[in-house]
């Protein structure tokens, strides 16, 4: 069988890029509205930092108004919630995004439920999870939908009657994508870390999509040939070459033995260079959506 088809995360998140720049552009001619974007980090988790410095770059790449919020650690949880409950009120704040994992000691949940659902960019609220779940208009996680658009650029609308397996059920990640797949006329499985016998689960799909968390955990031969794999997992892993791991660097690996899948699947996206990218762009189409809505304009 030939190589895999790979997906470009890079194309494809710089086209929804350039789509949400023009789409802030004409909001801002025709209806004066500048959607805004308040990422708050608490905390010194480098990846964090890098992930939040790069969605105000981006957000103002695209001509949003956008606000980092940097509190420390052992910030109180009452401080937190009085800033959320301030960017709830704020009206040049569409957007509000709090990057998770919080540090020890803050109450994750309480934080979330915090947020108006109308500025849960992130999808996390029970109210839009609930909403995705009955198929309302919802936001929506911006990794799932990341995902989505990396899948229908393999197979176009030509989704229903796939068989979808989910490996991972996470509210972030794992559930609502297979709410997605469900929505798009798939059989959907969702596997996890009790699921029996899961490579001959895994090769059931036509469509694999892997959020574990554990690096090159799905090995080739789980992977049906021909199977379209996307990849969600970010692990940082010694570099294989002993030396260079002797001196202690990493690289980032997905949770799919990337190398041999290539030989297997039909498509599959890279780590890095796949779903991470599309995570942002999709995070500043959320925000426009959110303001589009607020502003009574969708
Ligand atoms: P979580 O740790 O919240 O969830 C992991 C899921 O994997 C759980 O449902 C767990 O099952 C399941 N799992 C763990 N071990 C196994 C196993 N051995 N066999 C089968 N299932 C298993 O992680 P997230 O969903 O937040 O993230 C998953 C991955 O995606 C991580 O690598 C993360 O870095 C990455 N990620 C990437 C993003 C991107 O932009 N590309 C964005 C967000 C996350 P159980 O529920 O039973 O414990």
């Amino acid at each position: 069988m030939s190589q895999a088809r790979i997906i470009d995360g890079k194309a494809l998140s710089d086209r929804i890029q350039d789509e949400v720049t023009a789409e802030v552009a004409k909001l801002k001619a025709e209806h004066g509205l500048t959607p805004g974007l308040a990422v708050v980090l608490v905390g010194e988790d480098p990846a964090s930092q890098v992930y939040v410095r790069s969605k105000g770059e981006r957000s103002k790449a695209a001509g949003m108004h956008s606000v980092t919020h940097r509190l420390p650690a052992d910030v109180a949880q009452a401080e937190l919630i009085a800033l959320v409950e301030k960017l709830n009120a704020d009206p040049a704040i569409h957007g509000i995004l709090v990057q998770l994992p919080l540090p020890k000691g803050l109450d994750e949940k309480a934080v979330i439920t915090t947020i108006s659902p109308d500025k849960d960019v992130d999808g996390l609220h029970v109210v839009n999870a609930g909403r995705l779940s009955q198929g309302l208009p919802a936001l929506v996680p911006c990794t799932p939908v990341g995902s989505m658009v990396m899948l229908r650029d393999v197979l176009g609308d030509n989704l229903a009657g796939k068989r979808a397996v989910v490996v991972g059920r996470s509210i972030l990640v794992g559930r609502p994508i297979a709410q997605l797949l469900l929505q798009a006329d798939c059989t959907v499985t969702i596997a996890h870390s009790r699921t029996v016998d899961l490579p001959a689960v895994c090769r059931e799909a036509d469509i694999l999509v892997a959020a574990v968390g554990r690096p090159r955990m799905i090995q080739a031969d789980w992977i049906k040939p021909g199977a379209t794999v996307i990849d969600v997992g970010i692990n940082r892993v010694p570099f294989d070459d002993p030396i260079k791991a002797a001196e202690g660097k990493t690289k980032l690996v997905g949770d799919v033995a990337y190398k041999p899948a290539l030989q297997v699947a039909g498509a599959i996206t890279p780590v890095p260079g796949g779903v991470g990218l599309m995570t942002v762009a999709c995070l500043l189409q959320n925000t426009v959506t959110a303001a589009k809505r607020i502003a009574g304009l969708e």
